[in-house]
C-alpha cells in the first residue's frame, strides 16, 4: 500500500544504496499500480525498471481507438508523447518513459492491451554518494509516478466532455494513421511504390534533425501532372501527390536541387509520420531499402555473381566471403541481401554509391575487355532485377545519362520542382518506353556488358544461406547484446556498426535488433535458412508484439519494432557469422 511505500522510503534515507532492492514489488495508488520490477544495484548502474498501470474501466478509453492492433500502437504512441509533456512539466528528470521522433513506431514504452494501459520506466533511483535519497525517492515513486499514470491514462470524459482538446487530438492522431495505412494498401493494389503528396515539406532543419524545415523556407511538394493521383480514403479524405509506379525511376537534376532529399523521404516513407511533420502523406511501399557504398564492411557467403565475377584472387563470388569489402563489392553485397530479406524496391543515391558499382562508360567498356572487369555495373541489372525479381529500383543519378536507357519514368527537379522529363531522355537516348521490357515477370534480353554470367539463372532464386548453430552462440550464453545508441550494437566481444544502415531510424529499435539478435541466436540450429529465421521473427512479433522478443519479460525495456530487413542488416554486418557449407 501507498503508506507503505512512503514510510518505507523514509526508513531508507541514509542507509547504503543496495537496500532500495528491497523496494521490488506492486503498490496501489487509487486506480494506479505501481510495480518496480528491477532495481539498479547501484547510483550508476543502468535504471531501476518500473511500470505504472491503469485498469481499463478507470481509463474509460474510447474502445474504438484502442482494440484495433494499428490503432492501438497510434494510441500508444500519443500517450508517450502526453507522457513526455507531463514529465516536463513535473521537472522530473530521474523518470525515462523514452522519447519518440517523428515516426510512430511500434514500441514497448505505453502498451494497451485488454486489461488495461501501462507505461514502462526507466528511473534513476536517487542517491547522494552511495548513500538512499529516501525523500527524493519517495517523491517520484509515491507521488510523480502515480500523477503520471493519471495524466496519461486517467481521462474519465474521454469521450465526452468537449472543453478538453485531448481526445479530439487523440481522434485525430488516430485517424491519421489509419489513413496513412489504408493509402498504404491503396498504393499496393494500384501497382505503386511510393507516395508523395502534394504540399508535403520533405526537406529537414538540419543534417542532424529530422524536424521539417521552416515552412517559410521550404517549397513545398508539387506533383508533375502526369504523374499525379489522388486517392479518397474511407474516411473520406481526399489526399492528391506524385504516385510512383513499380519499374525503374530515375530522378534527375541540378546538384543541389533537391535529389537526395525527395529519395530520403521515400527511404523514410515506410515508417508513418506524426501530424505537422511534412511527410503525412510520403508513403513508401513497407519493404523499400536504402542500398549503398559501405568499404570496410563484412560480408559472409552472399552470392554477388549478378554483379561480380572473375575476380582477380579467384574467389567464388557465388559465395563470398571479406572481412574488409571495397566499395563495389560492398553495395552488391548489401544489394542481394537486401533481395534476400524481402525487399521489393531499392532506393539508391549517387552520393553514397560506388561509381564502378552503378556504371562504365562506352570507352571505358572498349578499353577495358569485358573479361579483365569484375563488375558488371548495376545499370546492366536494373531491368532483368525487375523483370525477374519484380524488384523495382528509385534511383538518383544527377552525373550520367547511363540510366536513361533503362529507366521507365525519368523525373528531373528544378529547384526543387519536379518535372516529368522521361519523353526527353528517352529521345535523348533514341528508344521508346516500348522498347523497355514491358511487364514484369517477362523474359528479357540480357542487357549486360559481355561478362558472362549467364542469363538464365540471373536472380533466380538465390541459394539459401544457413547460419551454423554456433554462429551466435557464445553470445546466448549470457544476455550479451545491447544497442550502443542508434548505430551501433556490441555483441558478444564484437561491434556491429549499423552506421550505414539508413533506414534504422531509433535507438529503440536499435535496441530490438539486439535483442532479436539474441531470439535468432536461440532459433538457428544449422537447419533453418536466415530467411526463414527471419520469418520466425516476424511471426512471433506479429502474434506477441514487441514484448515477445524478450520473451516477455515482466519490463522489456524501450524497444521498437524493426524491420526483418533492419535485422538482417545487423546479422549481416556481424563479423562472426558463419554459414553450414
Ligand atoms: P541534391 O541531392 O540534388 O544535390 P539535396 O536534396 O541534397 O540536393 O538538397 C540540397 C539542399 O536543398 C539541402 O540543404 C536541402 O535541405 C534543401 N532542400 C531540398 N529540398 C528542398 C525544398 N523543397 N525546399 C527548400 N529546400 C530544400
Ligand atoms: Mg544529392
Amino acid at each position: 500500500p501507498q503508506s507503505q511505500l512512503a514510510s518505507t522510503l523514509r526508513n531508507l534515507d541514509g542507509r547504503s544504496y543496495g537496500n532500495y532492492k528491497q523496494l521490488r514489488g506492486r503498490y496501489r495508488f487509487g486506480p494506479v499500480t505501481l510495480v518496480i520490477d528491477r532495481v539498479q544495484v547501484d547510483p550508476f548502474a543502468s535504471p531501476s525498471k518500473i511500470r505504472v498501470r491503469i485498469g481499463r474501466d478507470d481509463a474509460a478509453f474510447p474502445a474504438d481507438l484502442t482494440t484495433g492492433r494499428a490503432d492501438r500502437i497510434a494510441v500508444s504512441d500519443f500517450l508517450l508523447r502526453l507522457g513526455n509533456d507531463v514529465l516536463a512539466r513535473l521537472e522530473q528528470r530521474a523518470i525515462i518513459l523514452g522519447r519518440p521522433g517523428q515516426e510512430i513506431l511500434d514500441r514497448s514504452n505505453v502498451v494497451i492491451d485488454d486489461a488495461g494501459f501501462e507505461a514502462r520506466l526507466l528511473v534513476n533511483l536517487p542517491a547522494r554518494g552511495r548513500r538512499i535519497l529516501g525523500r527524493q525517492a519517495a517523491d517520484i515513486l509515491t507521488r510523480d509516478l502515480p500523477e503520471l499514470a493519471r495524466a496519461m491514462f486517467l481521462h474519465g470524459e474521454w469521450p465526452s466532455d468537449t472543453s478538453d482538446p485531448l481526445p479530439t487530438a487523440l481522434r485525430n492522431h488516430v485517424q491519421l494513421h489509419r489513413d496513412q495505412l489504408e493509402l498504404r494498401e491503396r498504393l499496393g493494389e494500384a501497382g505503386l511504390l511510393g507516395f508523395i503528396g502534394n504540399g508535403a515539406i520533405l526537406p529537414r532543419r538540419s543534417g542532424d534533425s529530422d524536424l521539417p524545415m521552416d515552412a517559410a523556407d521550404a517549397v513545398p511538394f508539387r506533383s508533375p501532372t502526369s504523374l499525379e493521383r489522388t486517392f479518397t480514403l474511407s474516411s473520406g479524405r481526399e489526399v492528391t501527390g506524385m504516385a510512383v509506379p513499380r519499374g525503374v525511376t530515375v530522378i534527375v537534376g541540378g546538384g543541389y536541387h533537391g535529389k537526395s532529399t525527395i529519395l530520403r523521404a521515400l527511404e523514410r516513407g515506410v515508417y508513418p509520420h506524426i501530424a505537422g511533420d511534412g511527410r503525412e502523406w510520403v508513403i513508401t511501399e513497407p519493404t523499400a531499402t536504402t542500398i549503398r557504398a559501405e568499404d570496410g564492411r563484412a560480408v559472409t557467403g552472399d552470392d554477388i555473381s549478378p554483379f561480380i565475377t572473375n575476380l582477380p584472387s579467384r574467389t567464388d563470388t557465388r559465395s563470398f566471403t571479406t572481412t574488409n569489402a571495397s566499395g563495389s563489392t560492398s553495395q552488391a553485397a548489401s544489394l542481394v541481401e537486401a533481395l534476400e530479406a524481402g525487399a521489393r524496391t531499392l532506393l539508391i543515391d549517387e552520393d553514397t554509391s560506388a561509381t564502378n558499382f552503378m556504371i562504365r562508360d562506352d570507352r571505358m567498356r572498349a578499353l577495358i575487355p569485358a573479361d579483365r572487369e569484375p563488375i558488371t555495373p548495376f545499370v546492366d541489372r536494373v531491368r532483368p532485377l525487375f523483370a525477374r525479381r519484380g524488384v523495382s529500383t528509385v534511383l538518383v543519378a544527377g552525373g550520367s545519362s547511363a540510366f536513361f536507357e533503362v529507366a521507365d519514368r525519368v523525373i528531373a527537379l528544378d529547384a526543387y520542382v519536379p518535372h516529368d522529363v522521361t519523353e526527353r531522355a528517352h529521345e535523348l537516348v533514341g528508344i521508346s518506353a516500348a522498347d523497355l521490357d514491358p511487364v514484369e515477370g517477362a523474359e528479357v534480353a540480357d542487357v549486360g556488358g559481355g561478362v558472362d554470367v549467364g542469363t538464365a539463372g540471373l536472380f533466380a532464386d538465390a541459394r539459401e544461406r544457413v547460419p551454423t548453430a554456433q554462429a551466435l552462440r557464445p553470445a546466448s550464453k549470457t544476455k550479451s547484446a545491447k544497442a550502443k545508441g542508434l548505430g551501433q550494437v556490441q555483441f558478444g566481444k564484437a561491434v556491429i556498426d549499423l552506421g550505414a544502415v539508413a533506414q534504422l531510424v531509433d535507438p529503440q529499435q536499435t535496441s530490438a535488433v539486439a535483442e532479436a539478435l539474441e531470439y535468432l541466436a536461440e532459433i538457428f540450429d544449422g537447419r533453418s535458412s536466415l530467411t526463414e529465421a527471419l520469418d520466425e521473427i516476424e511471426g512471433m512479433l506479429d502474434a506477441q508484439g514487441i514484448d515477445g522478443l524478450t520473451g516477455h519479460r515482466d519490463h522489456p525495456g524501450h524497444l521498437a519494432r524493426p524491420r526483418p530487413q533492419e535485422i538482417a542488416a545487423a546479422l549481416n554486418r556481424f563479423r562472426g557469422l558463419r554459414l553450414v557449407e
